[in-house]
C-alpha cells in the first residue's frame, strides 16, 4: 500500500482538525494539507514524473515542503530531501548521484504552480518493496550514500512508533526539528499523522517560541542540544513542562547530566530512542516501564537486534521490517554492509543487557587504537564529564609515533590538563586515559547535534606528532 495512504488514513479521520499551529497564531488544517498534496501529486503527474522518478527538495522548512513530500508519495514518486545548508558544489553531487527528474528549490513557488493542475485524487499505487525515500547519509567519514527507504520500511516504522510512544488524536507535538533528515521528516510527521494529531510547527528551535509553543503541546520530539539549551534557559521551569506527557530525544548521545538535570527540573525522564538514515528508529526506552540513563531501551517489535557474543561490547546488527533495502547505486558497498544471514551491520558499537536493554558506546569508526589496545571513547567520556568544571567531552585517537594512535580528549569547560589526566589514570587503565586534554568553547556539531568527530581527529592531527 502507498504510504501515503497509510498516513493519511490517520488525519483524514477529522480533516477538520489542524495539522500545523504556526506561530503567527494561524493553523492549516489536515485538509488543506490533503488537498496540497493532492494538487502536488496532480502537477508532477502531469508534469511526467513518473512511480519510481526521484523528486529532489532543497528548501526551509515551511508547511508546502511537507505538501510537497507527501504529494512525492502520492504521485508514487521517490522523495530525496537535501539539508538547506548545502552549498551548490555539495548539491551537485546529490543531483548527479540521485539523477532526480524534477528538483524543487523554492517550495513556496511549487506549491503555487500546482495549483494550475488537476490534484491527483487516488494515489499511484505502491507495493512494500517500493522506494518511497532516498536519505543520504551525513556523510562524516567518505561520500555521503543514499539509503533506500520502501513504503513498507517507513509504514512499519511509523505504526511501531505510533504504538511504542501511545500517540493519540489528544496529542499536540511540538515539531522544531528540520524535515531533511529522518527525525524531523518520519519519526516526527508520522506519528502526529497516524494519530491525525496537530504540530506546533516551529521552523528551527528558538528557545522563546519553543517554550511558548510548550504551553500548548503534549509532546516533544528533539536533538540533545534542544535540552540542554532548554535546561541553560531559567524560564524553562517544572510549571512549564507540567501538563507535557512526553520529551523524546535521540539523533545523538543525550549525556547522563542532561537526563539527570531534566528530571531534577521538570520531575520528567526524558524518552531515549536510537535509529538511524538506514532504519528510522531501532531501539527506544519504555513509555510505560523504566527509562535509565545512558541506555537506548529495547529493540522495537518486529526488530531483531544481536551483538558478536552476549553481554560484550560489538557491533549492533539489525534486521527488521524498517531496514533500508541498500545504498542506491552501491551494490557493493550494501553487499559489504550485510551479513550472509540479512542483518545490516550498523556501524554502531553496544551491548545488549540479558533483559535486552541496549547500551550504545560509539561508532566504530571512532574506536582507538593505543598501543594496540581498543579504546572506546564512550568510556572515557563518561569518567571526564563527571570532572568538576567539566561540561561535555569528545574523546578521538590521532597519529602518535610511539603507540599508532594517542588519546586526546577535547573538552567544553575549564580545568588543570595534568591534574586531570592524573585523575583520568586513577580511575582508567593508563592505556585509556587522554595523553593530552585540549579546552575549546565548543564542539563541532552537525544539524542534528552530532558531535564531528572527523573534524576533531582532522583538526587535531598534528597533536603528537608536530613540535
Ligand atoms: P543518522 O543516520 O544521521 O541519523 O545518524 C545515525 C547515527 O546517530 C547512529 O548510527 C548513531 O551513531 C547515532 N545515534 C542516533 N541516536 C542515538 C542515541 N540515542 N544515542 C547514541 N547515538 C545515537
Amino acid at each position: 500500500m502507498n504510504l501515503y495512504d497509510i498516513l493519511a488514513a490517520g488525519f483524514a479521520v477529522e480533516r477538520a482538525k489542524p495539522a500545523f499551529l504556526l506561530s503567527d497564531g494561524s493553523a492549516v488544517s489536515y485538509a488543506e494539507l490533503e488537498a496540497g498534496a493532492a494538487q502536488i501529486a496532480g502537477h508532477l503527474v502531469a508534469s511526467g514524473v513518473a512511480p519510481g522518478d526521484r523528486v529532489g527538495l532543497q528548501a526551509e522548512k515551511s508547511v508546502e515542503a511537507v505538501m510537497i513530500y507527501l504529494g512525492v508519495l502520492k504521485a508514487g514518486a521517490v522523495f530525496l530531501p537535501l539539508n538547506s545548508a548545502y552549498t551548490r558544489a555539495e548539491v551537485d553531487y546529490f543531483i548527479g548521484d540521485a539523477a532526480p527528474r524534477v528538483f524543487i528549490t523554492d517550495a513556496q513557488a511549487f506549491r503555487a504552480e500546482a495549483d494550475a493542475s488537476d490534484p491527483l485524487i487516488k494515489s499511484v499505487e505502491r507495493a512494500d518493496h517500493h522506494l518511497a525515500s532516498l536519505i543520504y547519509t551525513s556523510g562524516t567519514t567518505g561520500r555521503s550514500k543514499g539509503a533506500m527507504l520502501s513504503h513498507g520500511n517507513l509504514a512499519a516504522n511509523a505504526k511501531a512508533l505510533h504504538a511504542a510512544w501511545g500517540f493519540t488524536p489528544d496529542d499536540v507535538l511540538l515539531h522544531a526539528l528540520p524535515i531533511f533528515h529522518v527525525h524531523g521528516l518520519f519519526v516526527a510527521l508520522h506519528c502526529a499523522f497516524l494519530s491525525g494529531a496537530p504540530m506546533v510547527w516551529l521552523t528551527k528551535f528558538d528557545d522563546a517560541q519553543v517554550l511558548a509553543g510548550l504551553a500548548r503541546s503534549t509532546v516533544m520530539m528533539g536533538v540533545p542540544t534542544f535540552y540542554t539549551r532548554l535546561l541553560a534557559n531559567s524560564n524553562f521551569t517544572r510549571q512549564r513542562a507540567a501538563h507535557m506527557r512526553l520529551f523524546i530525544c535521540g539523533s545523538a548521545p543525550l549525556l547522563e547530566s542532561t537526563f539527570v538535570e531534566f528530571e531534577e527540573r521538570t520531575g520528567m525522564r526524558i524518552l531515549e530512542r536510537y535509529g538511524m538514515s538506514e532504519a528510522v528508529i531501532i531501539t527506544t526506552n519504555p513509555l510505560v516501564g523504566e527509562r535509565i540513563p545512558g541506555s537506548v531501551g529495547y529493540p522495537l517489535p518486529g526488530v531483531d537486534l544481536r551483538i558478536g557474543a552476549s553481554e560484550e561490547t560489538g557491533v549492533i546488527e539489525i534486521r527488521g521490517p524498517s531496514v533500508f533495502g541498500g545504498y542506491w547505486e552501491m551494490p557493493e558497498k550494501t553487499a559489504q554492509e550485510f551479513t550472509a544471514d540479512g542483518f545490516f551491520m550498523t556501524g554502531d558499537v553496544g551491548r545488549q543487557d540479558p533483559d535486552g536493554r541496549v547500551w550504545i558506546s560509539g561508532r566504530a569508526k571512532d574506536l582507538i587504537i593505543s598501543g594496540g589496545y581498543n579504546v572506546y571513547p564512550k568510556e572515557i567520556e563518561l569518567v571526564i564529564d563527571e570532572l568538576v568544571g567539566i561540561t561535555e567531552s569528545a574523546v578521538v585517537g590521532v597519529p602518535h609515533p610511539d603507540f599508532g594512535e594517542g588519546v586526546v580528549a577535547v573538552v567544553i569547560g575549564v580545568g588543570d590538563e595534568m591534574a586531570m589526566i592524573a585523575e583520568c589514570r586513577r580511575q582508567l587503565a593508563p592505556y585509556k586515559a587522554p595523553k593530552r586534554i585540549v579546552f575549546v568553547g565548543e564542539l563541532p556539531r552537525n544539524a542534528m547535534g552530532k558531535v564531528q568527530k572527523n573534524l576533531l581527529r582532522d583538526q587535531y592531527a598534528g597533536l603528537f606528532t608536530r613540535g
